[in-house]
């Protein structure tokens, strides 16, 4: 296991007292300490002014009711919370979760990955997150749009494309963002577009934002596959979860002569020999919003449907998980090392455990952290905000190719940062300290606020 420098324990224990009985984000925090030792050594000056400390304690938390009346006309009550990071490089960015286990803890989680996750794009976005532990399975379209009003009659206080931008994560996508969107421009007597990202077309969206995380992802494992003299023709790739990042990884990896032959959502999985049927699982999930159980009835004979269980049982040579947190457990990371996986890339937000990604770094496996393979999202988020703030709408080809240079550029930056601090080929060391600097040297530079 990775040691903590003695130089940073004490900054990580007053991350564990302060944030008490948030296992979440004490993981991100620790994750991130980790590597921070090497940078201490040949900085001294990230130990001045107690910046290290100010980067782990978020700038702003606001939690808050939010009631709403469901179809039956009975009175609802869920937690709304935003967590305003970082606001260093740019206005606080990052998505909206509406999933029942969402608390401020894992949602502090989330702000702390996204500071460096948008460090490490190079464009000036600050971190944050937010959400709800509202469960929108089983709503109708109804229930959701009074219940993204209601969130938004709070929120839109909080938030202006200068201040805070949020966008989509679990269980918010274009539908809920449109409904958002309208609420705060109703309640702000304005069209101010850059306010939200993830935008339909029609309103302000950007083309291939919907795309973005998963493509990008696919992009990054290109970039990490060539670095290591190899691609994605003909290799076998399993892909856990079927929602946005999800639906779209597989796509890219198709479109780069790769097999997807799994995928899951939190009932089970699909395993389908002859490469999964992409439109069929698009338009269970996005069109019917069904079970991916219902693919094998659909899809006819080839395919089988497994309750529960681990995906990652699955033999595959490049495994992305693209559901949820620690989804990966140290037991799958051993089946997948076992099944001769040769690379792991997270399109989710920490989808592997600590002792997941060890074993993965022991066994020489590729892999590569969720602030630097699906930070394609918030980069293409970040396109949106730059067309609003333009005017303009860029082509899909134009937006794509913006993504896939960022992509690249991630990759070199986590890579030459790898080499820099004497441990090559390590992208979880390269990722926290790339985007550790960036934050550090704005916070230096605007003094201790
Ligand atoms: P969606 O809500 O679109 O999809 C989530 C998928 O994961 C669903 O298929 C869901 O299944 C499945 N899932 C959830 N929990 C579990 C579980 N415990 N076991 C197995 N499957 C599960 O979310 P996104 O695709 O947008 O987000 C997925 C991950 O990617 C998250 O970690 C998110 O933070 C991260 N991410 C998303 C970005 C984006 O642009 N959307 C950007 C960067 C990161 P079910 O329907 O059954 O719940």
């Amino acid at each position: 296991m990775n040691v903590i420098d003695e130089r940073l324990q004490p900054i990580l224990n007053t991350v564990l007292h302060r944030n008490a009985g948030e296992p979440e984000f004490h993981q991100a925090a620790r994750e991130v300490l980790e590597s921070l030792g090497r940078v201490v050594t040949k900085h001294a000056e990230y130990s001045e002014d107690a910046l290290i400390e100010r980067i782990c304690e978020p700038e702003r938390q606001i939690i808050f009711r939010v009631p709403w009346i469901d179809d039956q006309n009975q009175v609802r009550i869920n937690r709304g919370f935003r967590v305003q990071f970082n606001s260093a490089l740019g206005p606080y960015k990052g998505g909206i979760r509406f999933h029942p286990s969402v608390n401020v803890g894992i949602i502090k989680f989330l702000g702390f990955e996204q500071t460096f996750k948008n460090a490490l794009t190079g464009m000036p976005i600050g971190g944050g997150k937010g959400g709800s532990d509202f469960d929108p399975k089983g709503r109708s379209d109804r229930e959701i749009m009074r219940f993204c009003q209601s969130f938004m009659v709070e929120l839109h206080r909080h938030i202006g494309e200068y201040v805070d931008v949020p966008a989509g994560d679990i269980g918010v996508g274009a539908r809920e963002i449109g409904y958002m969107f309208g609420m705060y421009k109703r309640l702000n007597n304005r069209y101010e577009a850059g306010v939200l990202t993830g935008k339909g077309l029609s309103y302000g969206g950007s083309r291939a934002r919907k795309e973005a995380t998963g493509f990008g992802t696919v992009y990054f494992v290109r970039s990490m596959l060539a670095r290591h003299g190899t691609d994605f023709d003909g290799k076998r790739c399993v892909i856990s979860g079927s929602g946005n990042v999800a639906i779209y990884a597989m796509e890219k990896v198709r479109a780069f002569g790769g097999k997807v032959v799994a995928c899951s959502d939190s009932g089970g999985y699909i395993v389908d020999e002859a490469g999964i049927d992409l439109d069929l699982v698009k338009r269970i999930k996005e069109v019917e919003r069904g079970r991916i159980c219902d693919y094998t009835a659909l899809r006819g004979s080839g395919c089988h449907y497994i309750e529960g269980g681990s995906i990652w049982d699955v033999p595959c040579d490049v495994a992305l998980p693209c559901a949820t947190q620690n989804e990966l457990s140290e037991a799958d990371a051993k089946t997948l090392v076992e099944n001769g996986v040769m690379a792991v890339a997270e399109g989710a937000n920490m989808p592997c455990t600590p002792t997941a990604v060890q074993l993965f770094r022991e066994a020489k496996v590729l892999f590569a952290p969720g602030k630097a393979a699906n930070a394609g999202g918030v980069a293409t988020s970040a396109l949106e905000m730059q067309q609003n703030a333009s005017r303009d709408s860029w082509s899909f080809q134009k937006t794509e190719e913006r993504l896939a240079e960022i992509m690249h550029g991630i990759h070199e930056a986590c890579d030459e940062t790898a080499d820099e601090y004497g441990v090559p080929g390590d992208y979880v060391t390269g990722a926290n300290i790339a985007g550790f600097i960036r934050v550090a040297e704005a916070m230096r530079a605007l003094g201790v606020i």
